[in-house]
């Protein structure tokens, strides 16, 4: 039985969720087309859709929201966040933003501008899909060189977040002058939140900048990421959090930040440079017209008070050893249950997975998301698909093509939910496993032309 790591808090204010019964739950998920994204929140009782902008944050960081300066211009709360980001990160130039993407939306058009090649393309481990959508929406090219390790989820390995580093070193000498900018995705959402190694970090950076191409890091799980560090490479297991996570921020030239992650706020992002002031002027002034003036980006002062603590909070190593920990737990108790998941987990979240699980149901019936369905039809825990709904037909054939993965994503937010919770989902997933064979796959009613997976309306096949 893994290791139980108590919460190191206590609760000071309660937020009451509402347990179903299983026939409002049926008639609930009709209602929502067999699509758990268009369930009413509060008929779920413990959801795990996503981990962003869904923590709980401290009595400090509710504190810190009584001291914000709503200056326009140059308010306390920036200069503060500012001066964190420099002692925590060592990078001397920071723009706050409504969110990650809202960094992503100002900083890619310019790397594109400066992209001396005809056809600029971005390589990352793996974008995430925001990311990718704005890499496209900037006119250039995403390509994913991801670790092959990682398409192995039965497979214990350590760092399944990593490059593959000599696919890297191709693609970067194919490419030539057409590389507008590695992006370091920390930890590796796409592939499971699994960690990249320091090894890595380096040497994809060395990579690019060998060639004068601008690393920037995707830095949403930072924190998560450094601590996996600490965890499994002997190098670093008598560092502090603090002291990897500069480090790794040392091989990034810039970095983008979804806050609403590791940062332990509910909105808010950062788009910040080393050294570059030009690039950083450049930036600034695309900020301006799409997120808001360069010292609050789309932010309230209070907001950016509540950034600049959670991400000191967010690096420590009590609320690390449980956060990790509880995702772990979660992952260990399921597979004692015989329910098959990417191993090791994560940082942030269980990917149980759904093609092991319900053989029985081919690809475009989707069998991860028919595991949401039951999960929550079980016991009112929302879950997400991974898989097939999610990645859509082929834009130029029409046809419906197996994804890599069918997934279905245990999403843990910072903080809300206690170990006695896991113990619950985890309760629930067996009980599903135990009746699998008489899951049904599911066929859609309604299929939107794009991103399909948020609004479509399904029936059992
Ligand atoms: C969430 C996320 C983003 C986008 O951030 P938002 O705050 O959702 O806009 C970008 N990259 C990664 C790795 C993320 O997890």
């Amino acid at each position: 039985m893994a290791r139980r790591i108590p919460e190191p808090f206590r609760i000071k204010m309660v937020e009451p969720i509402r347990q179903t019964t299983p026939s409002d739950r049926r008639r609930a998920l009709a209602d929502a087309g067999w699509n758990p994204f268009l369930l009413k929140a509060e008929d779920v009782y413990i959801d795990l859709l996503t981990d962003s902008g869904t923590g709980a944050m401290s009595d400090r960081q509710w504190a810190g929201l009584m001291m914000g300066d709503e200056a326009y211009a140059g308010s306390r709360n920036f200069l503060r966040l500012a001066d964190t980001v420099r002692e925590l990160f060592g990078y001397a130039h920071t723009i706050p933003t409504h969110q990650g993407r809202g960094a992503e939306q100002i900083l890619f058009p310019e790397l594109v501008k400066r992209c001396r090649g005809e056809r600029p393309v971005f390589l990352s481990n793996y974008h995430f899909d925001t990311t990718k959508a704005h890499v496209e929406l900037a006119g250039a090219r995403a390509v994913n060189v991801l670790t092959p390790q990682a398409l192995d989820t039965g497979t214990a390995y350590d760092w399944k977040g990593d490059f593959d580093l000599a696919r890297l070193g191709q693609i970067i000498e194919a490419e030539g002058d057409n590389v507008a900018a590695v992006i370091i995705t920390i930890t590796c959402n796409s592939a499971g939140g699994q960690p990249v190694s320091m090894d890595n970090i380096r040497a994809a950076s060395e990579l690019a900048r060998s060639r004068g191409i601008p690393v920037v890091i995707d830095a949403a799980r930072f924190a998560e990421n450094a601590w996996f560090i600490r965890e499994r490479d002997p190098a670093y297991a008598g560092a502090s959090i603090p002291t990897i996570a500069r480090e790794m921020f040392g091989h990034g030239d810039m970095f983008t930040m979804s806050a609403k992650k590791d940062a332990l706020v509910n909105i808010g992002g950062l788009c910040c440079f080393k050294y570059d002031e030009a690039l950083f002027r450049e930036v600034q002034v695309r900020c301006v017209p799409m997120e808001g003036f360069v010292t609050y980006g789309g932010l309230a002062g209070r907001d950016m008070e509540a950034l600049a603590i959670g991400l000191r909070e967010g690096l420590d190593d009590a609320f690390l050893d449980y956060r990790i920990g509880q995702v772990a737990y979660l992952g260990e108790r399921l597979r004692e249950g015989g329910v098959p998941i990417q191993y090791p987990t994560g940082g942030h979240a269980v990917f149980v997975d759904a093609a092991r699980l319900l053989p029985h149901i081919p690809a475009e019936r989707f069998p991860a998301h028919a595991l949401a369905c039951e999960l929550y039809l079980e016991g009112g825990v929302r879950a997400v698909e991974i898989g097939s709904l999610l990645l859509g037909r082929n834009p130029q054939t029409g046809q419906q093509e197996p994804s890599p993965f069918e997934l279905m994503r245990l999403t843990i937010p910072r903080r809300v939910y206690t170990n006695d919770h896991m113990d619950y989902i985890a309760e629930c997933l067996i009980e599903v496993k135990q009746r699998a064979a008489a899951v049904r796959g599911l066929a859609f009613d309604y299929e939107p032309p794009i991103l399909r997976h948020f609004t479509a309306r399904l029936r059992p096949a």
